[in-house]
């Protein structure tokens, strides 16, 4: 049997829940649930969300939006971050999908092929990715205020640093370019900007990380559970080496539990003997390279020996595990792969 990610969905409520209590009780908090909701499974997450009352989905691609529309009853909006795609002209039209439109390019598509249904623009306020240029977009500002806009977006570069100078600059951009949409909803803050500060909110926010408690807040909770089997145990003797390349060499006698995850399951060959499992609240160092499938660690100190370790969960959370890997924590999130068992706790 492979491996079990559990995924706690009590908890992803609760964290919506929290977030959406962040901001005033007018503003309107949705999720960002791309990749198959960073990997955790959109329809279950969508689901979850939904029965507390979220009702503002964001994916990143058309074909993720078409497999949402399919579960969602149908008084939700579903957002396509990657703007409009024509190749997909009767799904946008059919399900009501609500591209953000990035570019004059993305634009004169949209209008081309879809110009009754609702749409939403990114402005570029400084992360020079997706989004309007304030100089080119002074020329559509008519032509989109007369389509059915949703709503006006933006993106921050640095909001996981609260007070770099960068906030404040871009917040500034954003004001400026949104003078000329009065009345229109804006959009700006994503999990980590809504912790900034209610400056940042407008009247939606987009957490998509937070949400799976992938930020560092005492009342963010862990939402992933990973506890990996023992598949055998040994000893490595004094001067022996242990695993591909022979990086790690004991330099006493150890016990050692080899355990089924490795980097096709988010143990990334960047925690080879610097991370650790855990046995309950006992750390058990990883030792040698990870491999594909399999990881080895010191079990000397266990009094007992154990059948499975944990590799995500209150004791090592996706955050600790980002600044091991010197990643984020939607990575660590990504990077756990197909291959869990998925095991939903409601
Ligand atoms: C991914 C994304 C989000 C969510 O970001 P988190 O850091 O996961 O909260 C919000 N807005 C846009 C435009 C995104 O691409």
């Amino acid at each position: 049997m492979n491996p079990t990610i559990e995924i706690n969905l009590k908890n992803l409520k609760k964290n919506w829940l929290y977030l959406n209590a962040l901001s005033k009780k007018h503003i309107e908090t949705g999720a960002v649930i791309k990749a198959n909701a960073y990997g955790l499974g959109s329809n279950e997450v969508a689901n979850a969300l939904w029965e507390v009352g979220n009702r503002s989905f964001f994916v990143a691609t058309t074909e993720e939006g078409i497999l949402l529309n399919k579960i969602l009853p149908k008084n939700r909006k579903i957002y396509i971050l990657n703007g409009y795609d024509k190749n997909y002209k009767k799904a946008f039209i059919d399900f009501s999908l609500i591209p953000v439109i990035n570019s004059p390019l993305n634009l004169s598509s949209f209008i081309e092929n879809n110009k009754n249904n609702s749409m939403c623009i990114q402005i570029d306020i400084g992360m020079k990715r997706l989004g309007f240029q304030k100089d080119e977009l002074v020329k559509y500002i008519d032509i989109i205020k007369k389509l059915n806009l949703d709503l006006v977006l933006g993106h921050l570069t640095t909001a996981v640093k609260p007070k770099n100078i960068a906030n404040e600059k871009q917040l500034n951009n954003f004001k400026e370019i949104i003078i000329n949409f009065p009345t229109f909803r804006k959009s700006l803050a994503a999990s980590h900007g809504i912790f900034i500060n209610n400056n940042y909110h407008f009247d939606l926010t987009r957490p998509g990380v937070a949400l799976f408690g992938g930020i560092k807040d005492r009342n963010i909770l862990n939402v992933v559970n990973i506890e990996l089997p023992v598949l055998q145990t040994h000893f490595l003797d004094v001067g022996e080496g242990i695993g591909y390349g022979l990086t790690y060499f004991s330099k006493e006698k150890k016990k050692v539990a080899t355990l089924a995850g490795g980097y096709a399951d988010g143990l990334t060959r960047n925690f080879s003997n610097i991370g650790f499992l855990y046995h309950k609240k006992i750390p058990c160092p990883i030792l040698g390279r990870i491999s594909m499938d399999l990881v080895t660690v010191d079990i000397t100190h266990l009094k007992e020996e154990p059948k499975k370790l944990t590799f995500i969960g209150n004791e090592q959370t996706i955050n600790d595990l980002s600044d091991i890997a010197n990643t984020v924590s939607h990575e660590i999130l990504i990077n756990l792969g197909n291959r869990y068992t998925k095991q939903y706790l409601n």
